[in-house]
């Protein structure tokens, strides 16, 4: 027997396949970065509780409700390992995602700070911090970063077209992290420390619109207890979720618009 198709059923099959795939639409890629990992611990929360245990936790139920939502998620670690920013950023930028999600949980140094201090900041990223807090926060976070901030080799031209491509990224960073910072508040009822700007490393090479969450005070007694459980977890997965939806939502509205300028059309 020869392995011969019917014409017609190549043809439904033709038609079938963009129904499946969402009336045609693109499947959205999202990197999701928990912070830290192995034996960079991150923060400290209440008895054993690690801020890489919670980012770790919470990176995990967000992807199983992006997956389930149809998006297809990667993770930039999905166990406790040790991993160097650097290789996050290279890791998400051969998956070429639609967005970038790093999952991190605050801290404050004194014992005073610590038992005032809660609540949820999304950052995006900015030259400057928004303020003296959240570059204290960007300083943090950055400690795994090498010490040379240019360690790749960057032609003139290629730092150039590098920076036209993040720059559209950068406004989308803002959208991006605009869609989830409100939801997030509204649904897990924490204190709401606003939409932040600063410096991340880890944010900095990234080449798809890149948000990272500090998703509560780990270093708090109440909101760190609150971290470490499994039902307030699923309530900041599902926040962000959300957000990322209409984030995409958004993005395929603005991009199917017949007024959207045509983009990397320069010719010779
Ligand atoms: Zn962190």
């Amino acid at each position: 027997m020869s392995p011969r198709r019917s014409p017609i059923c190549l043809l439904a099959l033709a038609c079938l396949l963009p129904a499946l795939a969402g009336a045609g639409e693109r499947v959205a890629r999202i990197v999701i970065d928990p912070g830290h990992g192995g034996a960079k611990e991150g923060a400290k929360g209440p008895g054993e509780l690690w801020e890489k245990e919670v980012a770790l936790q919470i990176a995990q139920r967000l992807r199983d409700k992006l997956e389930a939502a149809g998006s297809e998620v990667f993770l930039t670690r999905d166990r406790d390992t040790l991993m160097a920013l650097s290789e996050r950023v290279e890791f998400s930028n051969v998956q070429r995602p639609d967005l970038f999600l790093s999952i991190h949980a605050n801290s404050m140094p004194t014992k005073r700070l610590r038992e005032r201090t809660e609540g949820i900041e999304t950052y995006f990223l900015s030259a400057n911090a928004s303020g003296e807090a959240a570059r204290a926060v960007a300083d943090r976070e950055n400690a795994e970063a090498p010490t040379a901030r240019s360690a790749r080799g960057h032609s003139t031209l290629a730092f150039i077209l590098d920076d036209l491509a993040r720059t559209e990224a950068h406004s989308d960073a803002s959208r991006l992290a605009y869609a989830i910072h409100p939801r997030l508040v509204s649904k897990s009822g924490a204190a709401d420390r606003g939409v932040q700007q600063a410096p991340f490393f880890v944010l900095t090479g990234v080449e798809a619109p890149a948000v990272l969450i500090e998703v509560g005070f780990i270093s708090h007694p109440q909101e760190g207890a609150r971290l470490g459980r499994a039902a307030y977890q699923e309530t900041l997965a599902e926040a962000i979720s959300e957000g990322v939806q209409a984030f995409l939502r958004e993005t395929r509205r603005r991009d199917t618009s017949p007024s959207q300028p045509v983009a990397g059309s320069t010719g010779p």
